[in-house]
């Protein structure tokens, strides 16, 4: 694991055998489940450590030091194999962490692996993050709502903002479009409730491009109506006005 002990030691994290010993056995996991399910397109062993796990471990950096408090609730959605929720569990085993995915076998997997790292306080929930945030049980209940990978800004928050209470955050770990996803999302961002509090740029050992890590406030509820039916949010993006291009293929459709 020297990738990983190199990468969390310039970011200021260290780590113990007993957190390296952990991340052995997901690696395994990882790759053992990934012959028979696609889980992952990376499964090379160091970039597995870099761009899975210290990516994910990456988001410490917006977080308040050196982990988040104990009890802390904290929703990873669209988790796929565990990423960023699982090394964050791992590293801070006292937050309260609920992973959403919408795949069955994913969720599967996320299951198992649980068991193998024996984590405590970790439920995974089968569900699109459009059906949990209305339900009372996790609305507006986290501290902490996260993403990675999942979708473009606009979309993104309103998966994440409905889940955080108020006084809460949105983190969500950006590539280079970081910026400019946050501005084309600033009015989605005022509509549910948020305000943007953060744009981190982030440079991560052995990986050239700039990752950023976003962070919202919640500063006021989100009106009840979002979010709104699944695949809403990503079919018209709240705040974001349809792209000429799409209204330019309806009369090619109709030719
Ligand atoms: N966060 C992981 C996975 C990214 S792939 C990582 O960074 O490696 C995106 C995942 O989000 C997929 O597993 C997909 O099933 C899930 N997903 C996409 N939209 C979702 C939604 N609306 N609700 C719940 N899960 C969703």
């Amino acid at each position: 694991m020297d990738r990983l002990i190199r990468g969390t030691q310039e970011l200021g994290i260290s780590l113990s055998e007993e957190h390296l010993t952990q991340f052995e056995i997901y690696y395994r996991e990882l790759v053992e489940w990934n012959r028979r399910f696609n889980l992952t397109a990376i499964t090379d062993y160091e970039a597995v450590q870099v761009r899975h796990f210290l990516d994910s471990l990456s988001c410490l950096l917006a977080l308040p030091t050196p982990c988040l408090r104990a009890g802390a609730r904290v929703v990873d959605v669209g988790t796929g194999a565990g990423f960023p929720g699982i090394p964050l569990k791992i590293v801070c085993p006292h937050i309260s962490l609920t992973l959403v995915e919408a795949t069955r076998k994913k969720v599967a997997f996320l299951e198992h692996l649980i068991g193998r790292l024996g984590l405590e306080d970790v439920r995974v929930i089968h569900a699109r993050a459009e059906e949990l945030g209305q339900q009372r049980a996790h609305r507006e209940r986290y501290d902490w709502a996260m993403a990675r990978a999942v979708a473009e800004m606009p979309t993104l928050v309103e998966y994440l903002l409905p889940l955080v209470r108020v006084g809460g955050a949105v983190l969500a770990q950006k590539g280079e479009s970081g910026p400019a996803e946050v501005h084309a999302a600033e009015e989605a961002i005022r509509i549910l409730g948020g305000e943007v509090r953060r744009l981190m740029p982030v440079h991560l050992h052995g990986i050239a491009e700039t990752r950023y890590l976003v962070i919202v406030d919640k500063v006021a509820a989100t009106p009840e109506k979002y979010p709104r039916r699944p695949g809403i949010p990503s079919k018209r993006p709240l705040g974001v006005r349809r792209q000429r291009s799409t209204l330019l293929t309806k009369p090619e459709r109709d030719r």
